[in-house]
C-alpha cells in the first residue's frame, strides 16, 4: 500500500509548501486520461483530487497547480476508470465460511469494489460482513446482499426461506426487513406462480428492490407487471421468442402442462422478432437483465477444457472446489450431441445481449460465482463474463457501463458510486490500457484507490498471495 506521503519528483514543490489559500486534498492523480462512464468517452489529462475516500475536484492539468495535496499518484499513460461491481454473486456453503472469507481481498486485487450477494445459505455471517467491510474491520468489496431467498416449501435449496401461503410471505418480508436487506430474491424450484407473483407485488408495495428468475407458470410480461426490479439469468429470456408464452405459462399453472413439458416445447424453435419485442416491452417496464453467460459458457465446454492448471485455484479451498463436482458428475454422460446443443443454447443465448442493449434493457454485469457454480471463479468470473459479452457484439462503452454505473443506479447508490464525479466515493482503478477499446483491459490493473488508500500492483499482488496462503491453511483445518 502507498503512503500517503509526498514522494514525488517534478510536483514536489507544490506539495512541500502549501499556502494558506490553496485547497487541500488528501491525495491527487494526475496525468490521467479519464474513462467518462456516462458518456462513454475519455477526458484527456485531468487531475482527480480526492480527500478521505472522496473525490473533492476532477480539474484539468493545468489548473491543478493551485491544489495542495499530501500525497501524489502519477497516472501518465494510464486509464482511471471506476471500480468495478459484481451485480451476482454467492457467498455461500455452511462449511466455507473461511473458505470464502479469504476470497473477499481477492475481489480487491481484481478491481472490484462492490458485489450484489443474490442470497445465500450463509445470511448471517454474509449480513456482518456486510457491516465489517463498511465500517473498515474487513477488507473486502461492499457487500449488497439480499440474506436468504424466497422459495416454495421443499425446495431443493438450503437455507431458503420457505413459504407455502400469502401470510409466510408476509412473515418472511418482515424477516428480512428487519435484517435491512438490500434487495429481495426470489427462485423457482417449488413456489408456486400466484404466491412468486404476490411476493413481487408485496416488496415492491415495501419499497424493496427484487430480483429474481422465472417460473414456468409466470410469463415474464407478468413479473414485469408485478414490479420486479431484474430477472437474473439471460437465459429464461429466450422464452420470449415464443409468441405463446403466455400460453405456455397459463397452462403451467393451470396443471395442463408439466415444467418438464414446457421446458420441452421451449426447446422447439425461437423467433429473434417475438424476443425482440419482449425485450422492448421489458425496457418499457423498466426490468434489468444480468446475463449471467460465464457459468453455462464453462458448463459448454467442460468436456474440451482442462482446469488443472487455472491458476485461480491456489485461492480456493479444496472443500470449496469439491462443490464443482456435483454439475461435473450430472454432466458426464452428456452425448456429443447433447453438448453441441448446450454449446448452441449459450451461443443463442449471448447473441442475445446486444440485442437487448439495443432494446434499451438495463444489463447488469454479474458473475454468479459461487462454490456451487462450477469454475465460476470469484472475482475472476466477472473479467470472463465481460469478456463473453465483448465476443457477442457488445459495445465496450455499454459493457463498461453495464459493471459500474449501471450497478450502482440499480441499488439506488448513484449518488456515491459508479462514476468519477466529484462528490462521489473515490473507487477507482487504474489500467495500463483503456477499456473503452477493448474490455479486456480490466484485466490489466495497475492500481486501486479504495476506502481512501491507494494498492499499487504490489499491494495488490500482496493481497492475493495472503489469499493463498490462507487457503493452504484452510486447507489443513479438518472438517
Ligand atoms: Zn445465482
Amino acid at each position: 500500500m502507498l503512503n500517503l506521503t509526498c514522494v514525488f519528483g517534478g510536483l514536489l514543490s507544490s506539495c512541500s509548501h502549501p499556502t494558506s489559500s490553496a485547497p487541500q486534498a488528501d491525495l491527487r492523480i494526475h496525468n490521467i486520461q479519464l474513462v467518462d462512464v456516462e458518456a462513454g468517452q475519455l477526458r484527456q489529462e485531468q487531475t482527480v483530487l480526492i480527500k478521505a475516500d472522496r473525490i473533492v475536484a476532477i480539474v484539468p492539468e493545468a489548473q491543478a497547480a493551485q491544489w495542495q495535496s499530501k500525497a501524489e499518484l502519477d497516472g501518465q499513460g494510464q486509464y482511471l476508470t471506476p471500480a468495478l461491481w459484481d451485480m451476482h454473486v454467492h457467498f455461500e456453503g455452511r462449511d466455507l465460511v473461511a473458505d470464502n472469507a479469504l476470497l473477499l481481498p481477492v475481489y480487491l486485487a481484481y478491481g472490484i469494489t462492490a458485489v450484489r450477494e443474490a442470497a445465500s445459505n450463509l445470511a448471517p455471517t454474509v449480513l456482518r460482513w456486510r457491516s465489517e467491510v463498511a465500517s473498515g474491520q474487513r477488507l473486502g468489496p461492499r457487500i449488497f446482499t439480499a440474506g436468504q431467498k424466497f422459495e416454495g416449501i421443499n425446495s431443493l435449496w438450503d437455507g431458503d426461506l420457505e413459504i407455502g401461503n400469502e401470510q409466510q410471505m408476509l412473515t418472511g418480508m418482515d424477516l428480512l426487513q428487519s435484517q435491512q436487506v438490500d434487495f429481495i430474491k426470489i427462485t423457482e424450484n417449488t413456489l408456486a406462480p400466484d404466491l412468486y407473483l404476490a411476493t413481487i407485488r408485496e416488496a415492491r408495495k415495501r419499497g424493496l428492490l427484487v430480483s429474481s428468475h422465472v417460473p414456468y407458470g409466470t410469463a415474464i410480461d407478468e413479473l414485469a407487471q408485478a414490479g420486479l426490479s431484474s430477472i437474473e439469468h439471460a437465459s429464461y429470456l429466450l422464452r420470449l421468442g415464443f409468441a405463446t408464452e403466455a400460453d405456455i405459462a397459463a397452462k403451467v399453472r393451470s396443471g395442463a402442462l408439466t415444467n418438464q413439458q414446457a421446458a420441452a416445447l421451449y426447446r422447439q424453435g425461437f423467433e429473434q422478432a417475438s424476443a425482440d419485442a419482449g425485450y422492448r416491452r421489458l425496457a418499457k417496464a423498466g426490468v434489468a437483465v444480468t446475463p449471467t453467460l460465464i457459468g453455462g459458457q464453462q458448463l459448454a465446454h467442460l468436456h474440451d477444457t482442462d482446469h488443472s492448471h487455472d491458476t485461480f485455484l491456489q485461492y480456493l479451498s479444496t472443500d470449496f472446489t469439491a462443490n464443482y463436482q456435483w454439475r461435473i458428475q450430472r454432466m458426464a454422460g452428456e452425448t456429443p450431441a447433447q453438448q453441441q446443443e448446450r454449446k448452441g443454447k449459450e451461443q443463442l443465448i449471448a447473441a442475445q445481449l446486444p440485442r437487448l442493449q439495443q432494446a434499451g434493457v438495463v444489463l447488469l454485469a454479474g458473475s454468479d460465482s459461487a462454490a456451487l457454480n462450477t469454475y465460476v471463479y470469484p472475482a475472476e468470473a466477472l473479467h470472463a463474463e465481460l469478456q463473453l459479452w465483448q465476443q457477442a457484439g457488445m459495445q465496450s462503452a455499454d459493457i463498461l457501463r453495464a459493471a459500474t454505473i449501471n450497478g450502482a443506479r440499480f441499488m439506488q447508490q448513484s449518488q456515491l458510486y459508479g462514476s468519477i464525479a466529484t462528490g462521489k466515493k473515490a473507487d477507482l482503478l487504474l489500467l495500463k490500457q483503456n477499456p473503452l477499446l477493448d474490455i479486456r483491459a480490466t484485466r490489466q490493473l495497475q492500481s486501486l484507490v479504495y476506502q481512501g488508500k491507494v494498492y499499487d500492483r504490489a499491494a495488490l499482488d500482496q493481497l492475493l498471495q495472503q489469499a493463498a496462503a490462507q487457503k493452504q491453511q484452510v486447507d489443513l483445518q479438518p472438517d
